[in-house]
């Protein structure tokens, strides 16, 4: 069935070897790659994905030096004995005939520790230390601890290296004309700055042979000012090709960029261009395209409108494993897709927990978080079909038992689904049809539009309490007014807002639906032209009018629209700082009446002429049916926003209906 994607797999010659097909899974750091028992816990995550078809994996980057760690604890790859110790990851890799690169890289002015070092001494804006001026010595130290490190991951056993040359890190900082202020041979005039990647190019082949897979990660689009232009971006890709590299993939905007680059406001494909502008200039090794690629359609369309040769996919493979074996079978339906939330891979990295993948808490847990099949069957009833009900009750029928759901609207998803309204959460809606997929393959029986009652329910051995939450109405004068609307009413289409709207509560789904009411007709989240006008990517932003005035409310103090998202708040600022949202901190709701809403911000009162209250005061549990269960001695579990409505996400209530699924 590869017929449904002949681009992807037509087999493809990298170097001296030739994979089976164009994806490859791309770097991620998982933070197993420092963990005590990682290298366990990276072979099997590894592994998986080689098992299930995953023909070219690309490990997390490990520095080739002290100077290079990214923070004093991060893994490096400098000494035979880390070698020795890796040997399991690619020998995993191999047993189901796949292959893996080890990324080397250095971090130059985004290292996080003492003694960082750049070109140039120029701060990075997003780290507080100032880099010292590399030495010549060190400039050549560095060539060789480049090639030194390749050649110990060819000790261990892998297929070859990536060499990290793009998202801001040192190589980048040699090339790009902002970062780089040297009067010396490695700086100055292009020859100048492209000399350092070259040469360790040219190191790490001499080094390592011309079997072992060279790529290197060429920055096609920088996003910042004093970046590469991209006559030198395409020259480079040129020298990179003469110098020995086999194969180029895209890096897309460095660390400090202030446009998204993989998060949700970034459409499929958003960056494909930037690799196309690339392609022509190369005669004979590959490249490959990057960031919001997460189904085999997108992938197909990228390699068959010639955009790129390959395309590189990472979180996807977080999502599912088994992605490469499902779309060869001509079964993308059945893909747990990546949604770009970043919530348990970006996120938990950068708060020193290791990542996974909120629609797939299993990744880079695999050897932790299994489950067998039940000892006996049972009959389980899960009442509610919001993300907590769905993975409860596939992980229940996946282990034999004999599950129904009831479901009280006409279909699934619960809050998930209304979410799935906010521009960029469309692919919400992948995460839906795939629970579809499984309740159908499953034998699941699903009842919608059905409410379940105790009488329903006093037949099962189990119940699981899956019945999620609802807005929560706070408790201010004039609440009932006409005016007033909560955020499930608006998303599901079943009342309107006005041209001026007050949004009562500035969590996640005040700024989300901020978002929605100020968006009107802008398609930047789903078309890459759109995209690059409203960002000013390579171009001046051009944005639209909002479509409604917005003012979102919080009674905390303190800086408003980032939202829970560590790795994404900055996003949503921006986003709702174009659509002029007026943000308020400090406030003190008074009162609703037909002039408005009155606050008191700070010491002045406000009435706010407003025609909409959109309701976003966060939410209450649903849990009417708990007491009659227990009363009735039914065994009842309760997971999700049922169990606890505070800052209940879809991770969170995901996690929790495996985790019960598991143990029943
Ligand atoms: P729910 O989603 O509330 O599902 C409960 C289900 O139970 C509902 O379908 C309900 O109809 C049904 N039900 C209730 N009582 C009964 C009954 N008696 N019989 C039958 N059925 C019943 N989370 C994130 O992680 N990331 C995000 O980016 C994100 N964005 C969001 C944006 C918006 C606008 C919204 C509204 C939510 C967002 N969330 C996000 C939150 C996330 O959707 C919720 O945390 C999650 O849906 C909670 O899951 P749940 O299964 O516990 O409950
Ligand atoms: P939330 O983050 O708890 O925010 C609720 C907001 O309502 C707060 O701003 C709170 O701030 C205000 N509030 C609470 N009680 C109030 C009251 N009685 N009167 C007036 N205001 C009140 O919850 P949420 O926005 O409803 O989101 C629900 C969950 O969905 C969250 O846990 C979140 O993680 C998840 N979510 C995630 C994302 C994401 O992008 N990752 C997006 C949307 C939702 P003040 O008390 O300061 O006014
Ligand atoms: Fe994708 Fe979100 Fe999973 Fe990360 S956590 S891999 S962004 S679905």
């Amino acid at each position: 069935m590869a017929e449904a994607y002949p681009h992807i797999f037509t087999p493809i010659q990298i170097g001296t070897q030739t994979l089976p097909n164009r994806l490859i899974m791309g770097s991620m750091h998982t933070g197993l790659e420092e963990r005590d028992g990682g290298i366990d816990r990276m072979s099997a995550f590894y592994g998986e994905r080689a098992k299930h078809g995953c023909a070219l994996i690309i490990t997390g980057g490990f520095s080739v030096n002290a100077a290079g760690q990214l923070d004093r604890k991060s893994a490096s790859f400098n000494t035979p004995e880390i070698a020795q110790a890796h040997k399991p990851i690619p020998q995993a890799v191999h047993d189901h005939g796949g292959r893996i690169l080890l990324q080397i890289l250095h971090a130059g002015r985004y290292g996080y520790h003492g003694d960082i070092v750049a070109p140039s001494p120029i701060r990075a804006p997003i780290n507080k230390t100032v880099p010292r001026e590399m030495t010549e010595a060190e400039i050549e130290q560095t060539i060789v601890d480049f090639a030194q490190a390749a050649v110990y991951a060819k000790e261990a056993g892998y297929d070859g290296v990536e060499v990290m040359g793009s998202e801001g890190y040192l190589i980048n900082e040699f090339t790009a004309p902002c970062t780089n202020h040297r009067t010396d041979q490695w700086g100055g005039s292009f020859e100048n700055r492209i000399r350092f990647p070259l040469r360790i190019i040219q190191a790490v082949r001499a080094a390592t042979g011309p079997d072992f897979i060279l790529m290197y990660r060429l920055s096609v689009l920088d996003i910042v000012e004093g970046g590469s232009p991209l006559s030198e971006v395409r020259d480079m890709a040129q020298r990179v090709e003469a110098a020995g590299a086999d194969v180029i993939n895209s890096g897309i905007g460095w660390h400090e960029a202030r446009t998204p680059t993989i998060a949700q406001a970034v459409p499929r494909a958003g960056f494909a261009w930037a690799t196309a502008r690339v392609k022509d200039a190369l005669s004979h090794i590959p490249i490959a395209a990057v960031n919001r690629i997460n189904m085999p359609e997108t992938a197909e369309e990228i390699l068959s409108s010639g955009q790129a040769d390959m395309v590189s996919m990472a979180r996807p493979f977080l999502a599912d494993a088994a992605f490469v074996e499902k779309a060869q079978a001509g079964k993308p339906q059945q893909i747990n897709t990546c949604i770009a939330c970043n919530q348990a891979c970006l996120d938990h990295y950068f708060v020193g927990e290791i990542s996974s993948c909120l629609v797939n808490p299993r990744a880079c847990h695999e050897t932790l978080l299994t489950w067998t099949p039940a000892t006996a069957a049972k009959t389980v009833a899960v009442v509610g079909a919001g993300p907590a009900g769905l993975s409860c009750a596939e992980v229940l029928a996946e282990r034999g038992h004999h599950v129904t759901v009831f479901e009280a609207a006409d279909q699934i998803g619960g809050q998930f689904r209304l979410a799935s309204a906010i521009p960029g959460k469309q692919e919400f809606e992948e995460t839906l049809r795939y629970y579809t997929t499984r309740i159908a393959e499953l034998g699941i029986t699903l009842k919608l539009s059905t409410p379940a009652t105790l009488e329903d329910l006093t037949a099962f051995d189990e119940v699981i309490l899956a019945s999620g939450v609802a807005p929560r109405i706070p408790d201010i004068d004039g609440i009932t007014h006409p005016s007033v609307i909560t955020y499930a009413d608006l998303l599901s289409g079943k009342r309107q807002a006005g041209d001026r709207v007050a949004v009562i509560g500035a969590g996640g789904i005040g700024i989300d639906v901020s978002v929605y009411l100020t968006e009107g007709d802008s398609d930047s989240h789903l078309n890459p032209d759109a995209f690059r006008r409203h960002w000013g990517v390579d171009q001046p932003a051009d944005n639209p009018p909002p479509a409604r005035e917005v003012t979102l409310l919080q009674r905390r103090s303190g800086k408003m629209g980032i939202g829970p998202g560590k790795t994404t708040g900055w996003v949503h600022r921006l986003s709702l700082l174009k659509a002029k949202v007026e943000m308020i901190p400090d406030v003190v709701y008074q009162r609703i009446d037909d002039h408005g809403l009155t606050i008191l911000a700070g010491p002045e009162q406000r009435t706010l002429p407003c025609d909409t209250i959109v309701l976003c005061a966060g939410q209450t549990s649903q849990t009417a049916l708990l007491e009659p269960l227990q009363a009735a001695g039914i065994p009842t579990h309760l997971i999700g926003g049922a169990k606890l409505a505070t800052e209940v996400d879809a991770k969170r209530a995901i996690a929790e209906g495996i985790a019960v699924a598991a143990s029943l």
